[in-house]
């Protein structure tokens, strides 16, 4: 009945370790796969995306610098041609001195007709003041320009000519002006024509690619000439350098936390700089990420996080299947271990059972009138002691080698190590040892800390140890050694004797299962195959030396403290 009970908790139980060891081995797992994969993988996702970024902000800096060159060059033929406008006027042989009002009406209509960027003109004497006027703005008519800046530089042109930055005049409204001379009898004759720059603007804006950009022009100071509303003022400081040395060139602007990416190159005709930026906002490093690039990113490492998983529990599965096998082998061990023992523990169980027998065969006699031999209580009472006695050495037998039999989990408790090797020697070999031709020596260093460990499993240990000791010492006399020590961290426990010894070749593989050099029935080349797991399963390992006819030492090392 009791056996029937226990078997399906067996199957149960043939896991050496619960569910949260087996918890923490699929977490450790999981960290060590997404260490190995997700890793590398995080790190080329992020290396290409940042290539990408790099890739599309040369494109970008290429694209303005195209589009730089092309709105320059449309700028630089726009301020020639008024200037070609003007010389043509003042170069031309039939050009009266001084013009009359009418003639140069009549001269800025065509002019105005020719770009309605003209404003206004005015023809100037050699005195520098202003004789002849057309515009909207006749109040000006005789004003003396000798002292204005743009009237002194025309007079040191090279080629005759000269266009200004763009200034509030007198009329307090953005423009600016181009001036030819022209030296007539030694006198210098200049005609001078006002700009409006808005209509310059308008004109660069109706260029191919102007949508994709925002333009803006500033002269050598860095003052803004031409500039969208959006983003900025004429006459303002603009925020982007422009070294003069180079006659164009790109950079990049931190606008905010974001930056912003630009191209410029230097007019021919005149100190102005023209600068492109795109119209997209500036924008941060999430921004520039595509979104599509990110979702293959997402999808990947989606990916690799399921299969890190199942990879995970299949390990997991695996090992449960592992230690399984193990569990099972190593049950099977201890009961063939125990099958050793039980030829020793025979002896012992049979002299008690012989002292039932008899006893109670004699007690069984008195009560047979036949024999006439009447029995006293005192005599009764001894009797029947001794048969109890005998009864109680028989239970204490079988309970220990049951207590050693049964299955148990890893069980980590502090023991003293001397009383787990007593427990075997004394209580499970005793008898045995007592009837062979084996002496036991033991030298214990009573210094050793206690040892975090299991008992039971250790005992299994060592048992089968000294089983195969008494083994090898065989029918001649000789001795088996137990002793401890410690070093460092560990505990040391060798078990020395002085048996047969092994080969080699024999040395090489007693840890094989299975391996035996025993006759049928005596070994089953388990023992030391599955204290050899139980030990590692422990956090210790068993070293062994040995020479042939000389003896054998097995050395159990051993952690102190668990590491968990
Ligand atoms: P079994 O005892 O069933 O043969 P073990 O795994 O316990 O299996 O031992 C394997 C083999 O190792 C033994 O058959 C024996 O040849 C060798 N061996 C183990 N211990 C000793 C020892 N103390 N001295 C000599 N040989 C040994
Ligand atoms: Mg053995």
């Amino acid at each position: 009945m009791a056996a029937a009970k226990q078997r399906p908790k067996a199957s149960a139980e043939s896991l050496p370790f619960g569910a949260e060891h087996y918890g923490e081995l699929r977490r450790r797992q999981i960290a060590r796969m997404a260490v190995t994969y997700l890793a590398p993988l995080i790190i080329l996702i992020v290396y290409y995306q940042y290539r990408y970024i790099g890739f599309e902000q040369d494109s970008r800096r290429v694209h303005l610098g195209a589009i730089a060159e092309h709105q320059a060059n449309t700028l630089d033929l726009f301020l020639t041609e008024r200037r070609v406008n003007l010389a043509n006027l003042i170069d031309h042989p039939r050009f009266a001195v001084p013009p009359s009002s009418e003639e140069m009406q009549e001269y800025l209509s065509d002019l105005r007709r020719v770009s309605d960027a003209f404003v206004d003109l005015g023809f100037f004497d050699s005195s520098g003041v202003q004789v002849v006027y057309a515009g909207p703005h006749p109040s000006l008519e005789s004003r003396d320009y000798r002292g204005e800046d743009w009237y002194v530089t025309l007079q040191r042109s090279a080629d005759h000519s000269v266009i200004t930055d763009v200034y509030l005049g007198f009329r307090q409204q953005l423009h600016f002006t181009i001036a030819v001379s022209r030296v007539m009898d030694g006198q210098l004759l200049v005609l001078r024509a006002t700009l409006d720059p808005a209509r310059m603007y308008e004109y660069i804006e109706s260029q191919q690619a102007a949508g994709d950009v925002i333009t803006c022009i500033v002269n050598a100071g860095g003052v803004y000439q031409l500039v969208d509303g959006q983003i900025g003022h004429p006459l303002d400081n603009c925020p982007f350098p422009v070294p003069r040395e180079q006659h164009f060139g790109d950079g990049t602007t931190e606008i905010g936390s974001a930056s912003q990416q630009y191209a410029f190159r230097w007019l021919r005709n005149t100190d102005w700089s023209l600068i492109v930026q795109s119209v997209a906002e500036p924008h941060g490093i999430l921004g520039t990420l595509q979104p599509r690039s990110l979702m293959v990113s997402a999808g990947l490492l989606l990916l690799a996080v399921i299969v890190i998983f199942n990879r995970a529990g299949k390990l997991v599965a695996q090992q449960k299947e592992t230690d399984q096998t193990r569990a099972q082998l190593e049950h099977a061990a201890k009961l063939a271990s125990v099958g050793e023992l039980a030829s020793g523990i025979a002896h012992e169980i049979n002299n008690p059972l012989a002292i039932i027998t008899e006893e109670s065969g004699l007690l069984m006699d008195y009560t047979d009138p036949q024999f006439g031999h009447s029995l006293d209580e005192k005599e009764l009472y001894q009797r029947l002691d001794t048969i109890q006695k005998s009864a109680f050495r028989c239970r204490d037998i079988t309970g220990k080698l049951l207590r050693f039999v049964r299955r148990t989990d890893f069980d980590l408790q502090e023991h003293d190590v001397h009383d787990v090797v007593d427990g075997v020697v004394d209580d499970l070999l005793g008898p045995e040892i007592e009837v062979s031709n084996v002496r036991l020596e033991r030298s214990y260093d009573r210094l050793l800390p206690k040892l975090t460990t299991d008992a039971n499993q250790l005992q299994q240990v060592i048992l089968n140890i000294i089983n195969n000791a008494i083994d090898a010492i065989g029918d001649t006399p000789g001795v088996i050694t137990i002793s401890t020590s410690r070093r460092g961290n560990e505990i040391l426990m060798s078990i020395r004797d002085t048996g047969c010894g092994m080969s080699p070749e024999q040395l090489e593989k007693v840890f094989v299962p299975f391996f035996t050099t025993k006759e049928v029935g005596k070994g089953t080349g388990l023992g030391l195959s599955v204290s050899y797991g139980i030990v590692r399963g422990l956090g210790g390992k068993i070293e062994v030396e040995s020479t042939k006819d000389v003896g054998t030492t097995f050395t159990l090392v051993l952690p102190i403290k668990q590491k968990r």
